[in-house]
């Protein structure tokens, strides 16, 4: 290794050569092969659970890493295993030349599947262009049916360019269409019972997610979180017993159908029921930090290798060495919070 001075906040500073050419696994012999690359800090939504109504400061754009620069860290996880790449921010959509983005990223040797987690309201206009360029799926965030709600919500989101987005992603292929709700109880968990019927005229997957404690929502998410056991009730006591579903076990929600649906439904629970021991992804920030559990504090500077000039062959070392200490999990049972980012800086 040259005299690069690529680690933050990861130990041990000095690390063993990994062999090239083999999966990445941790020290706890999980493979990891997905990455969530956030392409922006910078929303045109500000939804309550996400980001603080005041306050947010966002990265200079010369902090980000170019297309250029992401292309040669993710030719590097490739390398290193990583199979699978999802598409996130802030929203992706804000990214500066996201099409040609998205190809470069599909040309890359090893990388199997683009996804992309969005909240569409650019998706009417970019839904063809991007299917066109090898995006694969994407993954809708919707959480109330209600158009004033909606806007209260995302504090100033318009469902209909959600809706336009979810059409147009559907008649180009951007399938199998998966939608997101946050629930927060008072706010949307009245909502629970019509979010889930979607599924009953859709061949949609609905997922609930539980509001995780991020910097900025920690209060909110205190408050608020609603445990999947209460949401599977009360989803049961109005359709009846729900029919568990394909579960795979790298997926972090517990999927279900309601009985006779064409749709699914999925329920992600990092809080109440973690799902540490299956977990296969690390995340890179927009700022070219690899970020290695959401709800930890743990980073890797690789944007500082790549402006130092490391090679592929040191990044790809250096990304087997972050997926190597990955930590086991979070630690919110001991109470343990992420103090560096809110969920806006690390995509979901
Ligand atoms: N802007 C895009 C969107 O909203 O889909 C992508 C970025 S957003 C940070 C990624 C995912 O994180 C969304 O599904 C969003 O609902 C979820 N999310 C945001 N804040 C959260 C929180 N505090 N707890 C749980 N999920 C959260
Ligand atoms: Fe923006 Fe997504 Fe966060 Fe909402 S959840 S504020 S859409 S980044």
């Amino acid at each position: 290794m040259t005299g690069l001075a690529p680690i933050t906040f990861v130990e041990p500073r000095s690390y063993p050569s990994y062999a090239a050419d083999a999966p990445a696994l941790d020290s706890y012999g999980r493979r990891i092969d997905y990455l969530r690359v956030s392409l922006t800090d910078r929303c045109n939504m500000r939804c309550v659970y996400c980001m603080p109504a005041v306050g947010m400061k966002f990265l200079p754009r010369p902090e980000l890493l170019t297309n250029e620069e992401l292309v040669t860290v993710l030719r590097a996880a490739a390398a290193a295993g990583f199979r699978k790449i999802r598409l996130t921010g802030g929203e992706p959509m804000l990214r500066y030349e996201i099409v040609e983005l998205v190809r470069a990223i599909k040309s890359i040797p090893g990388i199997e599947h683009i996804a992309m987690t969005t909240n569409a309201l650019r998706l009417g206009k970019l839904a063809g262009p991007l299917k066109e360029a090898g995006l694969d799926r994407v993954n809708i965030s919707i959480d109330s049916l209600d158009p004033q709600k909606f806007r209260q919500i995302t504090r100033g989101g318009s469902l209909d360019d959600v809706w336009a987005g979810v059409r147009a992603a559907d008649e180009v292929g951007l399938r199998p269409i998966k939608l997101n709700a946050v629930v927060v109880r008072g706010m949307n968990d009245d909502e629970v019972i019509r979010l889930a019927a979607l599924t009953t005229e859709h061949p949609w997957e609905f997922r609930f997610i539980e509001v995780m404690p991020l910097t900025g929502v920690a209060g909110l998410a205190e408050e608020g979180v609603i445990s999947t056991a209460e949401l599977v009730a009360r989803i049961s006591a109005h359709f009846g017993p729900l029919e568990p579903y394909g579960q795979d076990p790298s997926d972090p929600a517990r999927r279900y159908r309601i009985p006779g649906a064409p749709g699914k439904l999925g329920f992600i629970s990092a809080v109440t029921d973690p799902f540490c021991a299956t977990c296969n992804r690390m995340r890179l920030t927009a700022e070219g930090r690899l970020h290695l559990c959401l709800l930890r504090d743990d980073e890797l500077d690789l944007r500082a290798a790549v402006r130092s000039g490391a090679g592929q062959d040191e990044i790809e070392q250096l990304i087997r060495h972050a997926v190597y200490v990955k930590p086991w999990g979070h630690g919110l049972p001991e109470g343990v919070l992420p103090t560096l980012r809110g969920m806006s800086q690390l995509g979901g």
